[in-house]
């Protein structure tokens, strides 16, 4: 096996210069010389309110160029650690969401076939549906970290069973989840009724609204959540509107009063020791921010999530 693929370095190239993979990675790795699959899902078919989450993945590119490979915070190394490449992007249709969500079921498939985790960027929340099939297929029903001010549980929306605000209510009815291995962090906001967090709890999730969060560092809760999850195989979902709309304003649905940024970060690092099997940031809308902070915000959140990926060390 060559050498671990390893970002392109900022003194080799200028890091506005290049083809722009996540962090500047090589992207010519095939999935079966890789841990991790870093895969983009460019769709926004199944959003509700402001489109543009397909332009997630290259906005999350774009401005991942500034992340270097070590994370001086937690020590981890996950470059040397694993093998990490970004396998370019999911052919799915922007015309027909199911013909989509099919495609990136089966894309998922294949890439779970080689044994590879996966590293996600929506595309709105709708992909995580297909992405959890392709999951439960190969290790059985997921714990599930679910970060975002939705639950995306609603039935239906505007009469269709696949939506972004309603994964993981067919996620459950398709027994995709561990339902007392799921916790739902930061959700708040108006809604249509107390069944839109009640629903949640009834499967057995822990729902977390933002204001227990509120004021607080949340490595306790994180304590909590390694103890409810346990062993067994989980999955980590991060909607960037999990965070207030002040660090994350390029995104369809914000909702005020949301987590901070280092909470965010402790949720993340609060993640290792689970055993991950794959990880995702949808949701980033690039064009609702001229700053381009909340595509380097997703860079940021998917990079973390590789620092704590099972198998990445910490190094001195
Ligand atoms: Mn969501
Ligand atoms: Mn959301």
């Amino acid at each position: 096996m060559p050498e671990n693929p390893q970002p392109l370095s900022g003194n080799e190239m200028p890091r506005f210069g290049g083809i722009a993979t996540f962090m500047r990675l090589p992207g010519t790795t095939a999935p079966t010389d890789l841990d991790v699959a870093v895969v983009g899902v460019p769709l926004d078919t199944g959003t509700s309110n402001r489109p543009g989450a397909r332009f997630g993945p290259r906005g999350i590119r774009d401005e991942s160029v500034l992340l270097r490979p070590y994370n001086m915070a937690t020590r981890a190394a996950p470059f040397d650690s694993l093998r990490i490449d970004d396998t370019g992007d999911v052919a799915a249709s922007p015309y027909d969401l199911l013909a989509a969500v099919e495609a990136i079921e089966e894309h998922f498939d294949g890439l779970l076939a080689d044994d590879v985790m996966t590293a996600s960027m929506g595309g709105d929340h709708t992909v995580v549906l297909p992405i959890l099939r392709a999951m439960a297929r190969k290790h059985g029903p997921v714990g599930l970290v679910h970060i975002d001010a939705h639950t995306d549980i609603n039935d239906t929306m505007f009469g269709s069973r696949v939506a972004h605000g309603t994964p993981f209510r067919r996620a459950v009815e398709e027994g995709l989840l561990a339902g007392d291995r799921v916790v739902q962090i930061g959700v708040r906001g108006t809604g249509y009724a107390a069944d839109d967090f009640d629903w949640s709890r009834q499967q057995g999730f822990r729902v977390v609204q933002a204001e227990e969060c509120w004021h607080r560092s949340l490595e306790p809760l994180m304590v909590e959540v390694r103890d409810q999850l346990g062993e067994g195989p989980v999955y980590l979902s991060f909607d960037i509107d999990g965070l207030d709309p002040a660090y994350a304003p390029g995104t369809g649905t914000p909702e005020i009063g949301g987590l901070t940024m280092p909470q965010a970060l402790e949720v993340i690092r609060g993640c290792r020791g689970l055993d991950l099997v794959g990880c995702d940031l949808v949701e980033v809308a690039p064009i609702y921010d001229t700053s381009g902070m909340t595509s380097l915000v997703g860079a940021n959140l998917l990079y973390e999530m590789l620092c704590v990926l099972p198998g990445v060390d910490v190094r001195g």
